[in-house]
C-alpha cells in the first residue's frame, strides 16, 4: 500500500519546527529516520495530514560529552553514528554494546536514537539502555524545555510522555559510574529481528540491577538477587504473541539474566 495524501513541511530550525508543531498538533507528525514511521504509514495505520521532516535541522544531532562526564546525544543522531563513535565506546559501554542488535546496518544508517525513543517499541534496546542507566530526556515544546527521566518517559506499549506538541531534543546519559560492570545480551530469531527478549544488567558492587525488555508492554529495571535469578523471572508479567508464548518468554528472562551476570562477572 501507498501512505494516504499528507502535506510535507521540512524546518531547518528547531524553532521553526516546534511553531509548525505548535499549530498543527493534532494533524501532523515528526519525520525522523522513517524507519518506523513509514511502514506506518504505508500500511495506513496512521494517517497524517502533515509531515514535519526534521532531518534539516543539524542542532538536532550530535554526540558530546559534558565536564561531569554526562554523555548527551542529540535526538537525530543515527544509530550508526552512536554505534561508530569512540567517545560513546569510552563514555558508556553499555549503549555501545547494544547498538549492533538493533535492526540491520541499512537501518542503522538512517535511523535515530530519538526516534526509537520516541517510538516506543516494547522490543526496542534503547529505551532499556536508557532506563538500565537513569537516562534523562530533554522535551521541547513552543513553552521551553522540560526534562523527563527514562522511567517516567515509557508509559506503556508505543506510549511516551511526549505531548503532540513536543519534540524530543536530546538524550542524557549521567557519567558512568566507576567500577561498573555489565551485560546486553538478547535473544531474536534472526540476527536483525526485534529481540523475544533481552536484558541489560548492571553490577555496582554488591548492588546488580537488570532490565528486561521485549517482554512486558514497557522495559522493566528489577533488583537482582546473585542467590536467586529465578525471583527476577517471577517479577515479569511477559505478553504472549505470534512470536512466542508468555511461559517461554519468563524462561528466557531468566537464562538470558544468569547468562548476562556470568558475562558481566568474568
Ligand atoms: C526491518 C526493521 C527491523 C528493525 N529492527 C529493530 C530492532 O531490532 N530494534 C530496534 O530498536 N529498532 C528496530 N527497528 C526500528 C529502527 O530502529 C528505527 O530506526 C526506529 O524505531 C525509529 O527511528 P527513526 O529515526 O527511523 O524514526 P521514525 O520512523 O522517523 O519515527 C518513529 C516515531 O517517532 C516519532 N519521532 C521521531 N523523532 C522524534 C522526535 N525527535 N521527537 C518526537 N517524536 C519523534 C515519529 O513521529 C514517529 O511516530 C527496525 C526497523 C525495521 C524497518
Amino acid at each position: 500500500m501507498k501512505p494516504a495524501a499528507f502535506q510535507y513541511r521540512a524546518p531547518a530550525t528547531l524553532q521553526e519546527a516546534l511553531s509548525v508543531l505548535e499549530a498543527n498538533a493534532d494533524s501532523a507528525k515528526l519525520l525522523a529516520g522513517g524507519q518506523s514511521l513509514v511502514p506506518v504509514l504505508n500500511f495506513r495505520l496512521a494517517t497524517p495530514a502533515l509531515l514535519v521532516d526534521l532531518n534539516r535541522i543539524d542542532s538536532l544531532a550530535g554526540i558530546r560529552e559534558e565536564a561531569d562526564g554526562s554523555l548527551v546525544i542529540g535526538a537525530m543522531t543515527r544509530h550508526r553514528a552512536v554505534e561508530k563513535s569512540e567517545l560513546v565506546r569510552r563514555a558508556n559501554p553499555l549503549l555501545h554494546a547494544a547498538m549492533p542488535h538493533i535492526a540491520h546496518a541499512q537501518i542503522r544508517n538512517r535511523g535515530t536514537i530519538g526516534g526509537s525513543l520516541s517510538h516506543a517499541d516494547p522490543a526496542a534496546e534503547l529505551p532499556a539502555v536508557c532506563l538500565a542507566c537513569d537516562a534523562s530526556l530533554t522535551i521541547a515544546s513552543r513553552g521551553g524545555e522540560r526534562s523527563v527521566s527514562a522511567a517516567e518517559f515509557f508509559q506503556g506499549f508505543f506510549t511516551t510522555a511526549l505531548k503532540p506538541n513536543e519534540i524530543l531534543v536530546s538524550i542524557r546519559f549521567p557519567a558512568w559510574p566507576p567500577g561498573r560492570r555489565f551485560a546486553f545480551l538478547e535473544f531474536s530469531r534472526r540476527h536483525g529481528d526485534f529481540a523475544l527478549v533481552g536484558v541489560a544488567l548492571t553490577v555496582d558492587g554488591e548492588d546488580t540491577r537488570v532490565t528486561v525488555f521485549g517482554a512486558e508492554d514497557v522495559p522493566k529495571r528489577v533488583a537482582v538477587n546473585r542467590k536467586n535469578i529465578a525471583d527476577v523471572a517471577a517479577r515479569i508479567t511477559p505478553r504472549a504473541d505470534h512470536h512466542a508464548s508468555a511461559e517461554y518468554r519468563k524462561e528466557l528472562v531468566e537464562v538470558l539474566t544468569r547468562r548476562a551476570l556470568e558475562k558481566a562477572l568474568t
